[in-house]
């Protein structure tokens, strides 16, 4: 269940805002201090804040500027003064929206509603990448054609990119040098494939910390190569 803050020092909208969004399924705590709800929004994982502008203690352009330091979640500002709208958009604080009060709660549901599906659409989209493959130390990046080692990144040729991502696509599973030379070279084993040894020893040079004694891509002496996992 997705979780909201609420920092509001007016109980009776905190309330209401409250109830129209557990109605929607959400969980809600409500935080009726600026000291309070900042520190409640650091310690705990939400999904989305509703920030009030004006709170005893710190306030919400403060607070938003903090969070924003720490945390990517969205951040809708509400104000009861239109001016203050204009000065959070000035300032950049980095709110995801800002609404004047008074507003319709189910206004807020809607609001709330579209800023949890953009930002799990980006988390989502984060995380179930298959475009990137880690494994130990190294991060594939195959839609950038990028390979970071220990968080360095290395560069790399596009024939040693694509033996590489190949080989770590398919761990553990040993090829011959015609099998990575057709793989890769596409050129049904007409060729040479001692280019396929050059380039496992360059690519090594790239990502061993020992090219004598790999951890990742392993030769199998008379068969082939294989990438450890
Ligand atoms: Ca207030």
């Amino acid at each position: 269940m997705s979780r909201i803050l609420i920092i509001e020092d007016e109980e009776a909208i905190a309330e209401l805002e409250k109830d129209y969004l557990e109605l929607s399924g959400f969980e809600v705590t409500i935080s009726n201090t600026g000291d309070g709800g900042l520190q409640t929004a650091l310690a705990e994982d939400f999904d989305l804040i509703v920030l009030d502008l004006m709170l005893p203690g710190i306030d919400g352009f403060e607070i938003c500027k903090l969070i924003r330091e720490e945390k990517n979640i969205p951040i809708i500002m509400v104000s009861a003064k239109k001016d203050d709208i204009d000065k959070i958009r000035g300032l950049g604080l980095g709110a995801d929206d800002y609404m004047t009060k008074p507003f319709s709660p189910s206004e807020l549901v809607a609001r709330v509603k579209a800023h949890m599906a953009r930002y799990d659409r980006l988390v989502g989209s984060n995380q179930k990448n298959n475009d990137i493959i880690e494994i130990r130390g190294i991060r594939i990046d195959k839609t950038a054609r990028r390979v970071m080692v220990d968080g360095v990144e290395k560069a790399f040729t596009g024939k040693e990119f694509d033996l590489l991502t190949f080989l770590a696509e398919n761990p553990n599973h040993v090829y011959t040098k015609e099998e990575l030379f057709r793989e890769i070279w596409d050129m049904d084993s007409i060729g040479d494939i001692a280019t396929v040894t050059v380039h496992i020893k360059k690519i090594r040079e790239k990502i061993e910390y020992d090219s004598a004694k790999p951890q990742y891509i392993e030769t199998i002496w008379g068969v082939g190569y294989r990438f450890k996992v």
